[in-house]
């Protein structure tokens, strides 16, 4: 059979090969994972206009095989298997945990946690965020959960109704990578959001074109009362040019990379401004 496809369609059918034989092995190993205690949370600051630390983003980590596999490539695999649902508490206890030891360093810290749109269908995904609320006693405002735009589709009633529970809690809701959907004004529309995270692909252009978006959005945030987040800030210049726009708070590698657990326990302990 091999003979009969030109040379540049049995290349392409290798790649595929590859990278499918990868997800096999990938999605294999995914199932002991946690059992194995290979994933933990690395947490990023989020800053205000004076860098000072008002937040943390905590981030899945998977080491598999001596080295860390970004969650970019992991986190669909298990989206589609479903074990999402399992990881996605993990996570959440490890940064209520987390949280909770940061609020004896520093008063008023929140914590944002990325909460895929699977996790929503499952049927005790808010009797978990209320037990840890609990069990950790966190302000529940000092939780920020934060969604894509993609919560727009699919099921919007059940959805919508697990938000507006946790928001009557107190728990704030943020919509991640903001921009790059195919809804973004219907979610700001159709929700009653607390924050917006501009995604990096208009702060990495902010000095063209970007600027004008992220202008567009701030000015929507007035009216609409939300607050708006900058994220994959890396150089000085766009931070002024965000704080030129009326955006103060910022996340991104010129303040500061994910940090480890106790790294992130150090600085904050150490008062440091970024
Ligand atoms: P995200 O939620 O948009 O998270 C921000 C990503 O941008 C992180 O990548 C972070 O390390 C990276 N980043 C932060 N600052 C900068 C910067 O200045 N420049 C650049 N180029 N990148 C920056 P990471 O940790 O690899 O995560 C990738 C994505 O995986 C996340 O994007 C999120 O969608 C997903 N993810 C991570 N942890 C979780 C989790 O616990 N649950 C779920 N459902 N998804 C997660
Ligand atoms: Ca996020
Ligand atoms: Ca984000
Ligand atoms: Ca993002």
């Amino acid at each position: 059979q091999k003979g009969k496809y030109p040379e540049r369609v049995a290349f392409y059918n290798h790649e595929l090969e590859e990278s499918l034989r990868r997800k096999i092995t990938l999605n294999e190993a995914l199932r002991y994972a946690l059992d194995r205690n290979e994933f933990r949370a690395v947490y990023q600051p989020i800053v205000d206009g004076n860098g000072e630390i008002v937040s943390f983003e905590a981030l899945l980590r998977w080491h598999f095989q001596g080295r860390d596999i970004s969650p970019a490539e992991f986190i669909p695999l298990m989206e589609q298997s479903g074990r999402i649902v399992q990881i996605g508490n993990w996570i959440m206890e490890e940064a209520c945990r987390i949280l909770s030891e940061m609020l004896k360093l520093k008063s008023g810290i929140s914590m944002c946690v990325n909460i895929s749109i699977i996790q929503f269908y499952d049927k005790e995904f808010v009797d978990n965020v209320n037990n840890l609320i609990d069990r950790y006693a966190i302000p529940p405002h000092l939780l920020h959960l934060e969604v894509t735009e993609s919560i727009i589709h699919s099921e919007q009633h059940t959805i919508y109704h697990k938000v507006s529970q946790l928001q009557k809690r107190g728990v704030k809701f943020s919509v991640d990578d903001f921009g790059t959907g195919y809804s973004s004004l219907s979610v700001i529309h159709n929700m009653n959001i607390d924050f917006i995270k501009i995604d990096r692909s208009f702060i990495n252009n902010i000095e063209n074109k970007g600027r004008t978006i992220v202008q567009a959005v701030k000015d929507i945030s007035e009216s609409l009362d939300f607050d708006v987040i900058a994220e994959g800030v890396e150089t000085e210049k766009q931070a002024a040019i965000l704080k030129q726009c009326g955006v103060h708070f910022m996340q991104g590698y010129y303040f500061s990379r994910p940090l480890e657990q106790g790294a992130a326990l150090h600085i904050l302990a150490a008062g440091q401004q970024l």
